[in-house]
């Protein structure tokens, strides 16, 4: 085995004053661990230990194993501090006695695959590799007036913290501290030297709301794309109107449990699809005697909570309808202004066509009506 890294994950983050550990916290879509195990290469690792208290690991690690099965996922004892945290982890290693590994710290999701790569490169010829951030301001000591630091006496130290698996399990067996800040200083104890590396200035440490600010402005930004289909059949016998998109047309209704507004269907799909939810039966389902005859604009707006909540817009949403009349160009306006209203977004994002079925099968002899939507959102 080749690279392992050890995830320290234990922390509770109080300065952020949330009862979830922060690294678990949701901004959007997404938490600081999800947004790191997202964009961490997973060719890189062998394995990934994370420590978590016991309690955190029912509540959030099992789920997290399960929605990232590309990367190997371990789980070790989150200990009273840092150093035992990251003892645990390395003695979870002892069977699979990697060659390198790197020990980095949850609340710095924004790491790059370049500077993990970086470190592992310098272990080829150095024991252990930490990355660093020169400090340019000038630095007074609080209590002591004429103290001044100069800029090249500072160094931010930052994590991943790269060691070849042998040397710093050594050290940790070894050593009588117990509460060192990180693995380096353990390292410099035993006198080994230490390669510094140049480290990121984005891969700051989420510790106050301001660093959270900074997250979500300097996150990689997410495009996403979802597909909705639904076809409904033609009542003849009913005397009620047609509804698409909230329009209502002088046409034989479709049936359904709800209004059996065709078009609101699919562009609800289309957007649970983008925000990888579940589909509009699980939501409103068709036994559910809550949704008989519901205007299928609960459903509209439910979606666009949905994109709210996880800082998702829509860029585009294109509609298609599949039938032989009513003439959907007709009240396309009409309905283009529904959604825009619904949605919150200008009529120029929206697009309804419309298709024949060329005669063919039941659409096509107009015994229904089917409509397609595509949609685009982003969290830019
Ligand atoms: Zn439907």
């Amino acid at each position: 085995m080749k690279n392992s890294l050890i995830l320290l994950a234990g922390g509770m983050g109080k300065r952020l004053g949330n009862k979830v550990p922060k690294q678990f916290v949701k901004f959007g879509n997404t938490s600081l661990i999800e947004y790191f195990l997202v964009h961490l290469d997973k060719s890189i690792f062998d394995n990934i230990i994370i420590t978590v208290s016991d309690k955190n690991r029912k509540k959030y690690l099992n789920s997290l194993k399960k929605q990232f099965p590309q990367h190997q996922i371990f789980f070790a004892l989150a200990g009273g501090s840092r150093q035992q945290s990251s003892n645990n982890a390395l003695k979870k290693l002892k069977k699979n006695r990697p060659k390198n590994v790197l020990i980095h710290d949850s609340a710095r999701p924004i790491v790059s695959n370049k500077l993990i790569l970086k470190i592992i490169k310098s272990l080829e010829k150095n024991t252990a590799a930490i990355p660093f951030i020169a400090h340019y301001d000038l630095i007074k000591i609080k209590s002591q007036q004429n103290i001044r630091l100069k800029s090249n006496q500072i160094m931010h130290i930052q994590t991943p913290q790269g060691f070849r698996y042998k040397d710093i399990l050594a050290v940790h067996d070894q050593t009588s501290l117990f509460n060192t800040k990180d693995d380096s200083i353990l390292i410099e104890e035993t006198g080994k030297k230490i390669k510094f590396i140049k480290g990121e200035m984005s891969n700051v440490k989420i510790t106050t709301k301001a660093d959270i600010e900074y997250f979500n402005k300097v996150k990689i930004k997410e495009y996403r794309c979802g597909i909705g289909y639904d076809i409904h059949k033609i009542n003849f016998q009913s005397n009620k109107k047609l509804k698409l998109c909230g329009v209502k047309v002088n046409h034989p209704p479709l049936i359904g449990h709800s209004d059996a507004d065709v078009g609101y269907h699919a562009v609800c799909d289309s957007i649970l699809g983008a925000l990888s939810m579940k589909d509009i039966g699980y939501f409103f389902s068709n036994k559910n005697p809550k949704w008989k005859n519901a205007n299928s604009k609960k459903f509209i707006e439910f979606c666009a909570q949905h994109l709210r909540e996880k800082y998702f817009r829509i860029i585009n949403l294109d509609i298609n309808f599949i039938c032989e009349s009513p003439n959907i160009s007709k009240i396309s306006s009409k309905m283009k202004k529904n959604l825009s209203l619904l949605l919150d977004i200008s009529l120029n994002q929206i697009s309804i066509k419309a298709t024949t079925n060329e005669k063919i099968s039941f659409i096509g002899k107009g015994e229904g009506i089917a409509a397609e939507s595509i949609v685009q959102i982003t969290n830019d």
